[in-house]
């Protein structure tokens, strides 16, 4: 290794170190393109994330703000374009091959929106929960019996010897919860898991993921476009455009809490302030900043000349 190479690592390793130290997901300037046909589409735009290990958070955000992106390049089905992004210790930029599939296997649970995606049609329950224990090389008895632990813990014991033809939809998501635990994973993520349930079974559905979250310490990111169950999460984080923006969260932690709202401040002191601030401020393209002992003001910038301009000769 040259001096110069070792000069660079020393200059970064104290400010990675400090970002996210303690986190269970790290996302640092992410970013996600993809081309095709020449077309360049700006997924994730550097977006920044932390998880703490044991937390539960809801991503939220418009069609197309990149919620599957994030969460599909965190589960290890797809690869960063740019950025940081480190799940559990392992870093998703240079995972390959075996260590991958060890990651994908181990580390994470998926759910899908999709109930079909989730389940094998002609296996039970029990016996879909069971699945990945035996890819994992764990023998059939102690599979059989965690299978019906988990169902049991999710409140769908009782749809332990049934098919997925035979089950509700919200059923099926449950047991889906099951699968996805079914290795102990360090994290789970879910995508839209209740997008095809009406609010009553979805409910149930979150009350699982809870459930799941607060008995086995389990860290659950759930991507959804439902705005109500952030009612039912201590903290939700919105993406927009590709990068997040507004962090609710509940003081004292109890769902339905007082909220807080909070803004990320990026590496660059960039924020982004919420779109209905700004048009009922009719704040845009340049505001006025106001410091003071302990806080800084952002004004609308009133009859500035922005808009005008500069005339030859002036
Ligand atoms: P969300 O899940 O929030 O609806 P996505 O992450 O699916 O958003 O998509 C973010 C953006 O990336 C969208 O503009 C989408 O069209 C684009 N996109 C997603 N997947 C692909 C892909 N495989 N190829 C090209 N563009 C994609
Ligand atoms: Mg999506």
């Amino acid at each position: 290794m040259s001096t110069l190479q070792e000069l660079e690592l020393a200059a970064a390793r104290p400010k990675d170190a400090a970002y996210g130290e303690d986190a269970k997901i790290v996302c640092d300037n992410l970013v996600r393109i993809y081309k095709t046909d020449g077309i360049e589409v700006q997924a994730l735009q550097g977006l920044d994330l932390l998880v703490r290990a044991g937390e539960l958070i809801a991503v939220v955000g418009a069609s197309g703000s990149g919620k599957s992106t994030l969460l599909n390049i965190l589960s290890g089905l797809d690869t960063p374009t740019a950025g940081v992004a480190r799940v559990g210790g392992y870093d998703l930029l240079t995972l390959k091959g075996r260590d991958r599939l060890r990651y994908r296997r181990e580390t994470v649970g998926f759910i899908w929106q999709q109930t079909a995606r989730n389940l094998l049609p002609y296996l039970n329950a029990a016996d879909n929960v069971a699945l990945p224990m035996g890819f994992a090389g764990k023998r059939r008895k102690y599979a059989r019996r965690r299978a019906e632990e988990l169902l049991e813990m999710l409140g769908v014991g009782y749809c332990a010897a049934r098919h997925p033809g035979r089950m509700s939809g919200g059923e099926q998501q449950r047991v889906s919860i099951a699968v996805a635990l079914a290795n102990d994973p360090e994290v789970v993520f879910a995508d839209e898991p209740t997008g095809e349930l009406d609010s009553g079974t979805s409910r149930q559905v979150f009350e699982a993921l809870r459930t799941a979250n607060s008995e086995l310490g389990v860290s659950i990111v759930v991507v959804t476009h439902d705005h109500g169950v952030t009612e039912q999460v201590q903290r939700t984080v919105e993406i927009r455009d590709g990068r997040t923006s507004t962090e609710v969260l509940r003081r004292g932690g109890e769902a339905g809490g007082p909220v807080e709202q909070f803004a990320v401040l990026d590496r660059a002191g960039r924020v982004q302030l919420p779109r209905e601030y700004l048009d009922e401020l009719r704040m845009r393209d340049r505001v006025r900043l106001t410091k003071d002992s302990d806080h800084v003001g952002v004004w609308p910038d009133l009859g500035s000349p922005v808009q005008t301009p500069i005339q030859p000769g002036e």
